[in-house]
C-alpha cells in the first residue's frame, strides 16, 4: 500500500514528493482468513451439508499456507472407526484407505494414535517413523507425503469428534507459521460437526417420537396380534438402530418355573429361532438373565461377557452374527413381568441413554399388548370352561331326575296294592335327592365365591371331630370301591378357630376326590400334624395322579383333568375351587402334588392353629352338626306351625313333623300365619321370611307382641344365611335361624332342646 503527497513552495509550485510504502500482505491474508471464516460460519448457519463445509474449511486453511495439505477424519463413536470427512488436496486413494479404519490399533496411522492418546502427534519423517505400520507409511510416501501433524478436534464436552491433520511434501514440522490457523480450524470443525450432530439428533428424535406415536396408535387397533408384535420389534430395531430384535412372553414352564416364549423376531436365522423358541430363566442369554433379575440386561460385547463364556448361548449368538445385545423386561401396569423385548447388534455396541428411554416407552406399549393378549386368552379359556361346565351341569342335574320320577311312578302304581316294595324306592329317592342337594349347594357356594359373599362362622373346634366326620362321609364310597382308609392324628388334640361345617366340606371334598380318582382296591391316607403355629393336613391316595402341567390350575373353576374319567364319576369340577377358597378364608393354604399320571396325588392343607387354648375350653360346646345323624328316640310332642308360601315345602315339613310325633299345622303367608297361630297357639313356629301379604320378619314381630306369643320358639327358615340376615331375624324376635334346605335332623333336634313353655323365661 502506498501513500504520497506533493511538497510545494510558497508560490504553490511542486518542489518534491513525500510518501510511505507499506507491506500489507499479512494484513490482507488475515482479512482473507477472517472473511473465509465468516463464509464458513454462514454456511454452517444455513445448514449447508457437513462435507461441503469441511471441504471449504480445509481449502481455507490451505490457502493460508502454501504447501500445506490438510485432511479431516470424523470419529464414529458407534462403530469406533474413522470416517473420511474432507481431504480435497490429498490423493483420493489415500483418503479412501483411511475410511473406516478401526480407531483401536495405533499402527493404522498418526490420527488413530492422536485419538488414542488424546494429544497431537507429530511425524517429522513419515518414511522413517517406525511407530506406524509399513502399510500406512508406504501409502503416505506413495502419495508424496513426508511429514504430518495430527491433532484431535474436541467437542464442547471434550469428547473427540474428529482429527485434523496437516501434511507437507517435505520432512520437518508441517505446522503453519501462524499457529493460530490450526486452532481456529479445529474450532470451526467442532462447531460444524456438533451443529450437524445436533441436527441429526433432532431429526432422529422427531422420527423416533413419530414412530412411537404411530406404533402406539396401531397397538390400540384390533388387528391381528402377529402383525402387532411385528410392528413392535420393527420399531425396536429402528429406535435402537439394531440389526436384530425380538419379543417374548412370560409363560409358566413345563417344570413349574417360568419360561419365555418367542412371539416375534427379526433377523434371526431359522436355527436361532428354533433354539430360542423357549428360553428358561437359568439360560445364560440376556433374556434369561433379565427374566431372573427382572431388570434390563446390557451386553456391549458378547465376546467379553464373563457370564456367557463357554455357554451354548454364546455359540448361538456367534452363529447368528450377534455381537452385542440388550434385553428390557416388559412390566405390566400391575407390576408383573409379562415379557421381554431385546435388540441385538452385529458389532460391539452401547446404546445411548436417549435410545433406551425411547425403548422404555415402546416396552410399556408392548407390555400392554401382552397383557391384553393374556386377558383375552384367559377370557376365552374361562368362557370355554363355562360352556363345558353348563353342559355338565345340565347333565348332572338331569341324572337324578329320571330315577326319582320312575320311583314316584312306581309308588303311585303300588299305592292301592300292599305297601311292599316301597322301601328300596324311597332309598332311590333319598339318594338322588341327596345328590341333587349337594350339586345345588356346591353351585350356590360357587356363586357366593364369585360374588365374594361367602362368609365363615368361625368358632373354636377340635380337628379330630371334623376328621372323623370326613372319614365317615367318605366311608360308603370307599367301601363301594374297596379302598382302605388310613387315618393318622397326633395324640394331643389340635384346636382351630374354624367354621366346622366349612372345614368338614374341605376334608369331605378331598377324601371324596381321593376315593373317586383312585382305581378300586386303592389306599387313601388322611393325616394331620402340628408344625409350629400350623396344622398340616394331608390327603394322599394311590390313584390316577395329576399330570404336572395341570397341577397349576387344578384349583381353577370348572377344571377337570380328563373329562372321560370325571364324567364317569359325576362331578362339576368346582369342588377344589371351593376347597381352596374355604381354606384361604380360614387363613390357610392348599397345595396339590403328584408324581404324575398313575402315581397317586397328595393334597396338603395348612391351617393356623388356635392361639389360646383356654379360649376354646371356655367356649367349647358339643357341635350338633358334626355328630353322626341319628333321629332321637325319646321325644316330647310339640305343637308346631309351619309357614311357607311354597305349599310343597310347608306340607312336606308338616308331614315330617307329624310322622315324628308332633302336631303340625300349615299357613302360606304372614297374615294367614297370625290367624292360625291365634287359634292353634303353637309352641314352635317355623317361619319363611320372603312371603306375600306379610313377610316373616313382620309376622314374627306381631307374634312376639301377643301375650301368648312371647314364649313361642320362633325359627326362621330361609334361603338367606349371611350374618346380616341372621342379625335381622334376631332383631325381629326369632330364636333360631336355619338356612334352607335345612337338615331334618337339625330341625328335629331343635324341638328336643325346647324346654317346656312354662319354664322358659324370656327377658329379651
Ligand atoms: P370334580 O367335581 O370334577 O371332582 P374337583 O374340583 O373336585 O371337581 O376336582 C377337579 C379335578 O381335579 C378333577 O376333575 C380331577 O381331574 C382332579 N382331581 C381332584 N382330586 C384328585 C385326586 N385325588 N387324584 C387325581 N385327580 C384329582
Amino acid at each position: 500500500a502506498m501513500r504520497g503527497e506533493a511538497i510545494r513552495d510558497a508560490h504553490g509550485t511542486v518542489i518534491g514528493l513525500r510518501g510511505t510504502v507499506q507491506e500489507i500482505t499479512e494484513r490482507k491474508r488475515a482479512e482473507a482468513f477472517m472473511e473465509g471464516q465468516r463464509r464458513v460460519l454462514e454456511k454452517i448457519a444455513r445448514r449447508v451439508g457437513l462435507s461441503e463445509v469441511l471441504v471449504d474449511l480445509v481449502r481455507l486453511v490451505e490457502e493460508q499456507e502454501p504447501g500445506l495439505l490438510c485432511s479431516i477424519h470424523l470419529v464414529d463413536g458407534v462403530t469406533h472407526t474413522l470416517r473420511s470427512g474432507a481431504g480435497p488436496s490429498l490423493p483420493f486413494e489415500y483418503m479412501r484407505a483411511m475410511d473406516g479404519v478401526p480407531i483401536q490399533p495405533a499402527a493404522t496411522g498418526p490420527c488413530c494414535l492422536a485419538l488414542q492418546d488424546m494429544k497431537d502427534v507429530l511425524v517429522r519423517d513419515i518414511s522413517a517413523d517406525d511407530r506406524f505400520a509399513a502399510g500406512w507409511r508406504d501409502r503416505a510416501t506413495a502419495s508424496g507425503l513426508r511429514s504430518v501433524l495430527s491433532t484431535v478436534v474436541r467437542g464442547a464436552a471434550g469428547v473427540p469428534l474428529a482429527t485434523f491433520a496437516m501434511y507437507r511434501r517435505e520432512p520437518g514440522n508441517p505446522e503453519p507459521v501462524n499457529p493460530q490457523i490450526g486452532s481456529v480450524a479445529r474450532q470451526l470443525i467442532a462447531i460444524a460437526i456438533e451443529r450437524d450432530q445436533a441436527d441429526a439428533d433432532l431429526r432422529h428424535a422427531e422420527a423416533d417420537a413419530r414412530l412411537l406415536q404411530t406404533v402406539g396408535a396401531e397397538l390400540l387397533s384390533e388387528t391381528g396380534e402377529e402383525r402387532l408384535y411385528r410392528k413392535v420389534i420393527d420399531a425396536a430395531a429402528v429406535l435402537m438402530r439394531s440389526e436384530f430384535s425380538s419379543m417374548q412372553m412370560v409363560e409358566p414352564g413345563r417344570g413349574g418355573d417360568t419360561e419365555l416364549r418367542l412371539l416375534a423376531s427379526r433377523g434371526f436365522s431359522p436355527q436361532a429361532e428354533r433354539t430360542w423358541r423357549r428360553v428358561r430363566c437359568d439360560c445364560a442369554t440376556s433374556c434369561g438373565r433379565a427374566l431372573k433379575t427382572g431388570r434390563r440386561v446390557l451386553v456391549p460385547d458378547i465376546e467379553r461377557c464373563p457370564s456367557l463364556a463357554g455357554s451354548q448361548a454364546l455359540e448361538t449368538y456367534r452363529e447368528t452374527g450377534i455381537r452385542a445385545v440388550q434385553t428390557t423386561p416388559l412390566i405390566s401396569r400391575a407390576g408383573n413381568t409379562v415379557g421381554m423385548i431385546s435388540t441385538h447388534w452385529n458389532r460391539p455396541y452401547v446404546p445411548p441413554e436417549r435410545d433406551l428411554r425411547n425403548l422404555d416407552i415402546l416396552a410399556r406399549q408392548a407390555a400392554d399388548l401382552i397383557e391384553r393378549k393374556r386377558n383375552e386368552e384367559a377370557l376365552r379359556e374361562a368362557d370355554r370352561r363355562k360352556d363345558e361346565f353348563l353342559a355338565i351341569l345340565a347333565h348332572e342335574l338331569r341324572n337324578p331326575l329320571a330315577p326319582m320320577r320312575n320311583s314316584l311312578m312306581v309308588m303311585r302304581l303300588l299305592e292301592k296294592a300292599a305297601a311292599t316294595g316301597e322301601e328300596p324306592l324311597r332309598g332311590v329317592l333319598e339318594r338322588q335327592l341327596h345328590h341333587l342337594i349337594r350339586l345345588v349347594d356346591d353351585l350356590l357356594d360357587v356363586s357366593r365365591i364369585t360374588r365374594g359373599t361367602l362368609q365363615l362362622r368361625r368358632e373354636p373346634i377340635e380337628l379330630a371331630t371334623v376328621v372323623d366326620h370326613a372319614v365317615e362321609t367318605a366311608r360308603p364310597l370307599a367301601l363301594e370301591r374297596r379302598h382302605e382308609i388310613h387315618v393318622t392324628l397326633p395324640p394331643e388334640p389340635i384346636f382351630l378357630q374354624a367354621d366346622p361345617v366349612r372345614l368338614a366340606q374341605v376334608l369331605n371334598n378331598l377324601m371324596n376326590n381321593a376315593c373317586k380318582y383312585t382305581e378300586p382296591g386303592g389306599q387313601v391316607w388322611l393325616s394331620a400334624s402340628r408344625h409350629g403355629n400350623e396344622v398340616v393336613i394331608r390327603v394322599r391316595d394311590t390313584g390316577l395322579g395329576i399330570p404336572p402341567d395341570r397341577l397349576g390350575n387344578i384349583f381353577d373353576m370348572f377344571n377337570q383333568v380328563d373329562r372321560s374319567i370325571e364324567r364317569a364319576q359325576g362331578g362339576l369340577g368346582i369342588g377344589l375351587t371351593l376347597v381352596r377358597r374355604l381354606v384361604e378364608l380360614h387363613g390357610g393354604s392348599i397345595l396339590a402334588t403328584s408324581d404324575g399320571p398313575g402315581r397317586g396325588s397328595e393334597f396338603v392343607v395348612r391351617l393356623p392353629l388356635l392361639q389360646r387354648i383356654s379360649e376354646f375350653e371356655r367356649q367349647a360346646r358339643p357341635d350338633v352338626r358334626l355328630l353322626p345323624s341319628t333321629v332321637a328316640t325319646k321325644r316330647a310332642a310339640r305343637r308346631t306351625l309351619v309357614v311357607d308360601d311354597n305349599v310343597d315345602s310347608a306340607d312336606s315339613l308338616a308331614t315330617l313333623l307329624r310322622v315324628t310325633g308332633h302336631e303340625a299345622m300349615t299357613a302360606h303367608d304372614g297374615l294367614e300365619a297370625l290367624a292360625a297361630a291365634e287359634r292353634f297357639r303353637p309352641e314352635v313356629v317355623f317361619l319363611d321370611i320372603g312371603m306375600p301379604r306379610m313377610n316373616g320378619y313382620d309376622a314374627a314381630r306381631h307374634i312376639r307382641q301377643q301375650d301368648w306369643g312371647r314364649d313361642v320358639l320362633l325359627v326362621a327358615l330361609t334361603g338367606w344365611g349371611k350374618d346380616e340376615d341372621r342379625r335381622r331375624s334376631a332383631d325381629a324376635g326369632f330364636d333360631a335361624h336355619l338356612v334352607k334346605p335345612a337338615d331334618s335332623n337339625d330341625l328335629l333336634r331343635l324341638l328336643e332342646t325346647l324346654t317346656p313353655a312354662t319354664s322358659r323365661n324370656k327377658t329379651g
